[in-house]
């Protein structure tokens, strides 16, 4: 069934930082756990889910240790393994909540994920598996952010869902200033010219060509996830 929901197929995107938790490095187990609780209710609730994950939280091309490699691609393949290892972690923790999965990787790595073949791909959404899509797109220069709204044109996914620390789209920032008031709906065209960091501009610019809209919402909020589904009042959603 589908009761209820807005947005049937989905691309969640994650970032690696997310799962630190309380940590410094490596993956919260708990911050796991939780995350795939959600992802499940979404899909009991009748949600085709596809995840993207970030891999900040263990390696970034565009860090201090990657800018101490001799060459930015090479930091940035770096960075797609690192995506890869959050991945395996992410598909267990969904497995151990009794949801089926495929992990696909874009670069080949044929012992532990399928490679990326768009037909397969949807198929495993319309048999209610949730698909992990893990390092990244597969190139060097790019974000997992722009490997989110790749894969959710590739998908036909209706929404793309940025999963973040904090419930959407703010005048200021709402960590540090206590009259930041949330946006409920912002134009696209407002975030790029604002400079709003909803994500990259490559991804923006993807989002944008595809018409498709962007939900940034707080993903440590427990059950946000099918409210964003539901259509509730929950983050900021970024229309074209
Ligand atoms: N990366 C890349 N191409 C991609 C996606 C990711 O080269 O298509 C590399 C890049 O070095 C990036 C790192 O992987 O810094 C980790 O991804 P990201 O920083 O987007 O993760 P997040 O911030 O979401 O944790």
């Amino acid at each position: 069934t589908t009761g209820g929901l807005r947005y049937r197929r989905v691309l969640l995107k994650l970032s690696g930082e997310a799962l630190l938790g309380e940590r410094e490095f490596g993956i919260d187990h708990g911050v796991l756990g939780r995350y795939a609780a959600d992802v499940k209710e979404a899909v009991d609730a009748g949600a085709q889910v596809a995840l993207v994950i970030g891999g900040g939280n263990i390696f970034r091309g565009v860090s201090p240790q990657g800018a101490q490699m001799s060459s930015r691609a090479h930091a940035d393949y770096m960075g797609m393994l690192a995506t890869m290892i959050n991945a395996m972690a992410l598909q267990d923790a969904l497995e151990a909540v009794g949801l089926d999965t495929r992990l696909v990787s874009a670069i080949d790595m044929n012992e532990i994920a399928e490679p990326f073949i768009r037909r397969r791909a949807i198929r495993h959404l319309e048999k209610g598996r949730v698909v992990v899509f893990g390092a990244g797109t597969g190139h060097p220069y790019f974000s997992t952010d722009t490997a989110a709204a790749l894969r959710a044109a590739e998908v036909d996914a209706e929404v793309i869902l940025k999963g973040t620390r904090v419930d959407g789209v703010f005048t200021a920032d709402p960590e540090t200033d206590a009259d930041a008031q949330r946006y409920h709906t912002i134009h696209g065209a407002e975030v790029i010219q604002r400079d709003l960091q909803v994500m990259d501009l490559t991804a923006v610019t993807l989002a944008k060509e595809g018409g498709l809209p962007l939900i940034v919402f707080d993903m440590n909020r427990p059950g946000a996830l099918t409210r964003v589904l539901r259509g509730e009042n929950v983050g900021t959603t970024v229309h074209w």
